[in-house]
């Protein structure tokens, strides 16, 4: 009969595993429920920031055009001889070929600027070199 023992507990256990598992299914429903019951306000807080990315997205790009086009028609303004020298100072200064005048010195070298050149610069027709770093020295009236 021994057998039949066996057979018995292994029901029994199998009926506890069983019941075991419905509750564990039970919690998961509840669980779902809640989500679902809050999935509306999570996605249309998420729509709202999505929306705001995008309006910020366009303003950006909106500005990035402007500047692409202010930039080209200066570009179109500055003699191609210029133009040449200016792009072969910038690859040669990383970046920085024009730099401001502050206290009558160069803003990147800080070598004074001598008075003549000083002179050329304010009146802005001529472009006038940094005797020292040799970058294109820039005067700003607001600053300078
Ligand atoms: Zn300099």
């Amino acid at each position: 009969m021994n057998e039949i023992d066996g057979v018995d507990k292994l029901l029994r256990s199998t009926e506890d595993r069983l019941l075991e598992l419905e509750g564990e299914i039970e919690t998961a429903r509840a669980d779902l429920a809640t989500r679902e019951a809050s999935l509306p306000a999570e996605t249309a807080e998420h729509e709202e920031k999505l929306k705001d990315w995008r309006t910020a997205q366009r303003s950006i790009d909106s500005e990035l055009e402007s500047a692409g086009k202010e930039i080209r028609k200066l570009e179109a303004q500055i003699p191609p001889r210029d133009r040449a020298e200016f792009i072969r100072l910038l690859e040669k200064k990383g970046g920085l070929a024009i730099v401001r005048v502050i206290n009558n010195s160069c803003a990147a070298c800080h070598v004074k600027i001598r008075p003549a050149a000083l002179q050329i610069l304010k009146v802005g027709r001529e472009i006038v070199y940094c005797d020292s770093c040799k970058r294109i020295l820039y005067w700003d009236t607001q600053t300078s």
